[in-house]
């Protein structure tokens, strides 16, 4: 499976957004972790202090029921009023203070144990309280204060109002301790009980007093608003306080779904057997009623040290879990927006750093596409910069490259071509040396076989001419035999100047070299050529160079050449035209140029090749010699004879010969 492929752009950006990514989630969990766990140890701190708090509280509430108690005892008239003991008198006492200091009970004992006089029931009196720990301590003479539980009868005996008071309706709960209970009746009491001594200090009876707690929310509110001030939370109490009498709510300020007061229900089993059972403090969360509470719980014990209740005080846990859903969230926001900015600029920061790497790109495919004038601009001072002016490096060494190779390239060819035309030229000289060697060899052995044809012809023509003349001589003109004799004579001339021809084409008569005017020389042939041939009809130009240097030739010889091609040409125009001579001076070259066009016949082309041969003639009378002799001679002098033809417009033949300077 091909690899999937990501820019170095998108890796940049992970690249630096991952580590960015998990700093900002390590944050984020760390912080929430951290301020989450301070939040709720300080919150649990709190209510620690508050449950002490709230304990001074509840002791103060004590400390204020032993001081009525006690300053009342301890009163000099209170033993009169006891000894006494009229209902009239007792109740003109404590029946006042009762209500004064909102006392539930306030009870008159003798010294037996009896009661005299209960300030809330007056009607019950008689009873003996000798048993219980509260009297029996007072009547020792000792002064006590502090919790107490009364059971539903002592309850009774006291008011039949506080009983009813005291009698709470149990409530079920989720969470709640299992119980088999209905009702709670027994009543939770702050009491203080003192002796009351007569003037001899001897102890004439007791007093006792106290506050039921059952129902009674005047403590637990004050220790909410002294403690809590009242704060609330979304319509509801932040801080409560309770008092349990065993597992049961007695007083309170939590609240029901409903609204009410949670008296009646009870501890969970985990609280009940850590405070009441092992008699510990418990300082967690706690599920109180319908919601979590940072709670404290302590024990409360009677007046012999029995655990029989708790202090409770807790703060709602739903402020405390919406700060932590805040500090969540924004934890979280920070994330997202951290993790935003980071897209952002670690984006921004791939973008900048790829750019180059794509203008690299773009600009190494160009190059090897073919463009040749490519080169980056280096903008940024890293390793991207240092490959960037690399790469113009090594593009500029590219480009120098192939511009050598270029020229030496051409270099290359221009020599070929170079060497290929001095090829060609050798090439020709050879072929143009190749053809004079056969021509001299076919020349030669021509002439050779020309001489000995021409001397052997000689003697018998000379026999020939003399008899000839005899008869000549011998038949008188009116003779009809006469003619045959004349053409005798006249074909014997012929031979001769054919054997002339010959002889003079294989001898190649010495060469008298001598200084010669070539235009003179024209000149003389032009002006003595009508003599030969007639010239009906032919124009003659004459086209000199008006300074020509002289050549170096024999006279005899060259005006043979001269007088060869003259000839021709008057003969290639039988119906006339224009015959035309040019004499120049070719500088460069150093010869000497003459030209003799005319307007003739021209030269077929299979015949220019062959019109140097000797006896090579299309003429019904011609030798064939003229030329190949004149060829001899000119090559004999140095020069060159070159022939132009195009048939039924004429010839041109060019002769030329090194000047003489
Ligand atoms: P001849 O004149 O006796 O034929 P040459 O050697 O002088 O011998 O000439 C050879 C041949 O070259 C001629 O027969 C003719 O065919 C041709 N020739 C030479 N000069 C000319 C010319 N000016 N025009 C046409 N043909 C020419």
């Amino acid at each position: 499976m091909p690899l999937k492929r990501f820019s170095i752009r998108v890796k940049l950006t992970i690249g630096a957004l991952l580590p960015l990514f998990v700093a900002i989630m390590i944050c984020s969990l760390a912080g929430i972790y951290t301020i989450n766990s301070s939040v709720v140890r300080q919150a649990q701190e709190k209510v620690r202090t508050d449950l002490n708090s709230a304990r001074e509280i509840y002791l103060s509430e004590v400390a204020h029921i032993r001081d009525v108690v006690s300053l009342t005892a301890n009163a000099p008239f209170t033993a009169t009023v006891f000894a006494n003991g009229r209902h009239a008198r007792l109740s003109s006492l404590l029946s006042p203070l009762r209500s004064s200091e909102r006392l539930d009970m306030l009870t008159a004992v003798s010294s037996d144990g009896r009661v005299l006089f209960r300030a809330r029931n007056p009607e019950v009196f008689g009873d003996s309280r000798a048993g219980d720990r509260l009297v029996s301590r007072a009547l020792r003479g000792e002064a006590v204060a502090g919790t107490a539980i009364f059971s539903p009868e002592d309850l009774l005996m006291e008011g039949p109002d506080l009983a009813r008071q005291a009698t709470i309706e149990i409530l079920e709960t989720p969470r709640a301790r299992p119980s088999n209970k209905q009702v709670g009746r027994s009543g939770m009491l702050l009491v203080s009980s003192a002796p009351v001594r007569d003037e001899a200090g001897r102890i004439v009876g007791a007093l006792y007093g106290g506050v039921l707690l059952n129902g009674n929310n005047n403590l637990v509110d004050k220790i909410k608003t002294i403690v809590y001030e009242g704060v609330q939370f979304q319509g509801e109490d932040a801080g409560t306080a309770t008092m349990f009498l065993d597992d049961l709510r007695i007083n309170t300020n939590v609240q029901t779904k409903g609204g009410g007061r949670a008296i009646g229900t009870r501890l969970s089993e985990e609280v009940y057997n850590h405070v009441i059972v092992n008699q510990k403090k418990w300082i967690d969360p706690a599920f109180v009623v319908k919601d979590w509470y940072f709670s404290a719980y302590e024990p409360i014990l009677d007046l012999d040290g029995k655990v029989v209740g708790s202090l409770y005080v807790g703060m709602l846990g739903k402020p405390y879990t919406a700060i932590k859903q805040k500090v969540t969230l924004i934890f979280c926001g920070v994330l997202l927006l951290g993790s935003l900015v980071g897209l952002a600029v670690s984006g921004f920061i791939g973008s900048r750093l790829s750019r180059p790497i794509r203008e690299l790109q773009n600009l190494v495919k160009r190059f090897s596409a073919g463009e040749k004038d490519v080169q980056i601009a280096v903008t940024t001072s890293d390793e991207i910069g240092d490959l960037a002016g690399e790469f113009n490096i090594m593009t500029g060494k590219l480009n120098q490259r192939e511009a050598e190779i270029r020229e030496l390239n051409s270099e290359l060819e221009r020599k070929v071509s170079e060497r290929t035309a001095e090829l060609e030229e050798k090439n020709q000289l050879l072929i143009k040396a190749k053809e004079d060697l056969v021509r001299a060899e076919k020349l030669a052995a021509v002439g050779e076989l020309a001489a000995g044809v021409a001397h052997e012809i000689n003697n018998p023509m000379a026999i020939i001419r003399g008899n000839a003349e005899l008869l000549q001589m011998a038949i008188p003109a009116a003779n009809p035999c006469r003619e045959e004799a004349d053409i005798i004579a006249q074909q014997v001339g012929r031979v001769e100047r054919i054997v002339a021809s010959l002889l003079q084409f294989a001898r190649r008569e010495r060469r008298y070299l001598e200084k010669t005017n070539i235009n003179r020389l024209l000149d003389e042939i032009l002006g003595q050529v009508g003599h030969q041939v007639p010239l009906t009809g032919i124009m003659v130009r004459k086209e000199f160079a008006p300074e020509l240097a002289q050549v170096n030739g024999d006279d005899g010889q060259l005006r043979q050449v001269f007088t060869n091609l003259i000839l021709n040409a008057v003969q290639a125009m039988p119906d006339g035209g224009t015959l035309t001579v040019t004499t120049e001076e070719d500088i460069p070259a150093e010869v000497c140029v003459v030209t003799v066009g005319d307007t003739g016949i021209g030269i077929a082309p299979d015949n220019l090749q062959q019109i140097f041969n000797p006896f090579f003639t299309t003429k019904a009378t011609g030798t064939g010699l003229g030329l190949s002799v004149s060829y001899g001679i000119v090559k004999d002098h140095g020069g060159s004879i070159t022939v132009w033809s195009e048939e039924e417009k004429g010839a041109t033949f060019t002769v030329s010969f090194p000047l003489n300077r």
